[in-house]
């Protein structure tokens, strides 16, 4: 019988968790966070040293590997830090904190907390814009809002409580969505352009918004289906992959994070394009995906602060 994924010993040893962030985090050996020293650093050992801890013999300071990580600071094991990425980066519609909490055994509030560090780790940073080798890039634009009952009034413009959220998504390839004030041209073409390479061919629907996005010859091409007369594919040109990455989307946000606040739904937008970014389709399995997020915890400390707390 093959292992349970559950198994690894460091996500039960605190010892063997250390071992395998280290692994990931210094591919290269351990690098001291005071003074970037590589050199004269050792690990220390002995009964009353507390796991993980090295020492630099360049600038005399000790350090561990969750030194300016989002797990600095945090009074929870890092076995249980490992077990909760592992179930982020494997569940498709995301985990709620309510079921982080009764799996790990921590508070609700830790809980919460710990899934918003893990949210951060997730998010992309300073990556090439998207169809740069003149891959499709499929635009859209979705409405997320409150459940009845959670602050809407009844008759009263339901939009008013509704969110925007813009996505693109290569086809392939990976996915960006961002949290926008509406669908005036004016708030998306500028995000657009900032992720969209020139060379990308764009596919939209027909909605108005779209309809001038390329009269300057941004992109390579700009073709659009419409929906409002039955055409959803014609030839190669078509909106199905983003509708695909929105069904995702709603169905985890409908079903896990309905308490999601409105300040908040970018961290969420971030946690579901890491998912799909680093989906199987593209050959990264939940191990591999997981070891991706553990990747992205370096240089992006959080703070209660910063999550709004
Ligand atoms: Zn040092």
């Amino acid at each position: 019988m093959k292992n349970s994924v559950l198994d690894a010993k460091h996500f039960h040893d605190e010892e063997a968790a250390y071992a395998y962030l280290e692994a990931r985090v210094w591919p290269n050996g351990p690098v001291c966070p005071h003074c970037g020293g590589v050199d004269r650093v050792g690990k220390l050992k002995g009964k009353s040293t507390r796991v993980g801890v090295w020492k630099c013999y360049q600038c005399r300071k000790p350090f561990r590997v969750t030194v300016g990580t989002v797990f600095e600071a945090s009074h929870v094991p890092l076995r249980l830090w490992l077990q909760a990425v592992h179930l982020m980066a494997s569940s498709k519609k995301g985990i709620s904190a309510n079921q982080l909490h009764r799996v790990l055994g921590v508070t609700l509030k830790t809980a919460w907390f710990m899934a918003h560090r893990i949210r951060e780790a997730m998010r992309v940073v300073g990556v090439e814009p998207m169809g740069n080798l003149g891959e499709v890039v499929e635009i859209d634009e979705t409405v997320i809002g409150r459940q009845e009952g959670h602050g809407g009034i009844k008759g009263y413009g339901a939009k008013a409580h509704m969110n925007t959220v813009l996505a693109l998504v290569q086809r392939d390839g990976s996915a960006r969505t961002f949290h926008v004030d509406g669908t005036a041209i004016a708030h998306l073409l500028p995000i657009i352009r900032a992720n969209v390479a020139r060379e990308a061919n764009v596919m939209t629907d027909e909605a108005s918004w779209y309809k001038s996005m390329n009269k300057d010859g941004s992109f390579a091409s700009h073709q659009a289906v419409t929906h409002s007369e039955y055409e959803y594919v014609r030839g190669d040109v078509h909106t199905n992959t983003v509708e695909g990455y929105f069904s995702v989307f709603k169905r985890g946000m409908k079903g896990v994070y309905q308490h999601c606040a409105e300040k908040h739904l970018h961290r969420y937008l971030s946690e579901f394009d890491f998912r799909y970014s680093n989906r199987l389709a593209l050959g990264i399995d939940d191990m591999a995906r997981a070891d991706r997020a553990l990747k992205g915890i370096v240089g992006k400390r959080l703070t209660y602060r910063q999550t709004g707390h």
